[in-house]
């Protein structure tokens, strides 16, 4: 049997073991095959890692490198993950069992993250301000934050963790990354291609293991300026309370339970595609899963039958095979979640149309049938809560305002689906939906030029666009008085 490969943490630009020693085994959940080993990080590692980000913030190569040349460096990153697609692309499926199709795809746009950041990297500044007094000038500058604590789940490791290390180097923070226990592999690879492409040791760290040990040890540690978080709302809730309490700022990225709606004048054959894209993409395993239909009585029959067919026919089975349409959960835990979930659901009183069932997908693993349940409504555990799995709910509505206020009904506001093609009334819904994102006609689009906030439950703060920069920065106002002449009267200070 050939020896496993051992993964250890990455920090201060070069490989170090657990200082407890142990470590923790990550499974190919497509076949149950055990794939490597990782350090099991806590406190001791973390303390390491941010003292290792920290000294590498205050170092001169870092601290005073132009913003010309960091913006070079994330040009170098992005070109690097570039040249290693192929390789990063087999890594995550293997690790969490998207679809290695889904994978190349988010390869080809994974470096306009970096690239995008490295175009304005040279283009951040503050301002020159008024002052009543012209002998005084007033100026802004903005500052980065200092050590900043990453933490992100295991559904897309690679581009969660970009949206937040990208902006986070941009502007010369530093940086310590918590991946998830399920999928470490991708992130330390990552972090080796950092120091690839420049950024000097320290500048990217990555401490791995368990969210109740390496994660909570992050979070309360006392060096860090910020915490950027993408995961549960439930563990969010706590970084949010452990930061407020310090005063230290967070940005996350929660849960969702999103609605996709589909109106009688809609193109229901692209309508019912853009449902199947919502849920079943990535095996329903996205925060921005559509995860409740809502499809107009007058066409709710046409696009249950589109959707089921298509569902029934989705190819399960090797994520690695280009002609697979459904991956595996990512681990054995979260098949065992959704299976509750429709036991639930039934128990609650739906009905599966398809689905429903576990399965091995022919390799063993952790899979789960696409599934459609009907009979549901508001009221029920299905409809509420955030399974993310291959689960659908779909249900009948009458007329645009009662959509409305069944869309809304929800402690969620991450993403929306509007299917229409009446132009006002894509308006009046994109105006009205509670959600960070609204899509008409399209589901799942996204880029890093495009800024992205969960409203309600599903977030604080924002991710991509210019205005995530925001979050990686503190702003200092500067005065200056020019003025030679003495101070006539120290209580009315010139300004
Ligand atoms: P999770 O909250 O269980 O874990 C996320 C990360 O937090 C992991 O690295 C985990 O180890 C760590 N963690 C867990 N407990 C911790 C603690 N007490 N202290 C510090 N860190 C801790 O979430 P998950 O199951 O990995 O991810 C799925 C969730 O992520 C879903 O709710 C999904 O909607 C959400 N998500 C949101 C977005 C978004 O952009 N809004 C994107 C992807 C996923």
């Amino acid at each position: 049997m050939p020896e496993l490969t051992t993964l250890q943490h990455f920090i201060g630009g070069t490989w170090v073991e657990p200082a407890s020693g142990d470590y923790f085994t990550s499974t190919n959940p497509a076949t149950r095959q055990v794939l490597y080993r990782a350090a099991r990080g806590d406190a001791a590692d973390v303390e390491r890692a941010v003292a290792a980000a920290r000294e590498a913030f205050e170092d001169p190569r870092w601290r005073d490198l132009s913003q010309t040349r960091r913006g070079h460096l994330l040009r170098r990153l992005g070109d690097l993950i570039a040249e290693n697609a192929e390789e990063l692309a087999h890594m995550e499926t293997r690790d969490n069992g998207k679809l290695l199709r889904e994978m190349r795809g988010q390869l080809a746009t994974l470096p306009e993250y970096y690239h995008y950041y490295a175009g304005l990297a040279d283009k951040i500044h503050g301002d020159f301000l008024p002052t009543s007094d012209r002998q005084v000038l007033n100026y802004t500058a903005r500052e980065p934050l200092g050590v900043v604590g990453a933490i992100t789940p295991w559904n897309s490791p690679l581009t969660l963790t970009s949206s937040k290390l990208a902006p986070a180097l941009c502007v010369g923070n530093t940086v310590v990354v918590k991946p998830s226990e399920h999928t470490s592999a991708t992130v330390l690879k990552l972090a080796e291609l950092a120091l690839a492409a420049g950024f000097p040791p320290g500048a990217v760290n990555v401490v791995t293991g368990f969210g109740a040990e390496a994660g909570q040890a992050l979070v309360d540690h006392r060096g860090l300026a910020k915490i950027s978080f993408t995961g549960s709302t439930a563990t969010g809730s706590r970084i949010a309370a452990a930061t407020a309490s310090r005063f230290i700022g967070s940005t996350l990225e929660l849960g969702g339970k999103s609605p996709n709606i589909v109106f009688e004048d809609a193109n229901i054959p692209n309508a019912a595609m853009g449902v199947v894209a919502g849920i079943f993409a990535a095996a329903g395993q996205t925060c921005i899963a559509g995860s409740r239909v809502f499809a107009h009585r007058s066409v709710y029959d046409e696009l249950l039958e589109r959707v089921c067919e298509r569902a029934k026919t989705i190819r399960i089975g090797d994520p690695l095979r280009d002609t697979t349409e459904l991956g595996p959960l990512a681990f054995e835990g979260q098949r065992d979640k959704v299976a509750e979930y429709v036991d639930l659901g039934r128990g609650e009183g739906a009905r599966v149309l398809t689905g429903g069932n576990p399965t091995d997908g022919g390799l063993g693993g952790y899979f789960y049938e696409p599934t459609v349940l009907v009979d549901v409504d508001n009221s029920m555990r299905v409809v509420r809560e955030e399974i993310f799995g291959p689960v659908l709910a779909i249900m009948p509505f009458d007329t645009e305002e009662e959509v409305v206020r069944l869309a809304n009904d929800t402690e969620y506001g991450l993403a929306a689906g509007v299917w229409t093609q009446n132009l006002a009334r894509a308006h009046r819904m994109a105006a009205r939906l509670d959600a960070g994102t609204v899509w008409v006609n399209t589901y799942r689009a996204m880029s890093p030029m495009s800024p992205r906030q969960g409203f309600k439950s599903s977030g604080v703060g924002v991710e991509h666009g210019t205005e995530t920069i925001k979050e990686y920065t503190r702003l200092k106002s500067v005065w200056i008085n020019t003025s030679e002449e003495p101070v006539a009267d120290p209580f009315v200070m010139r300004s």
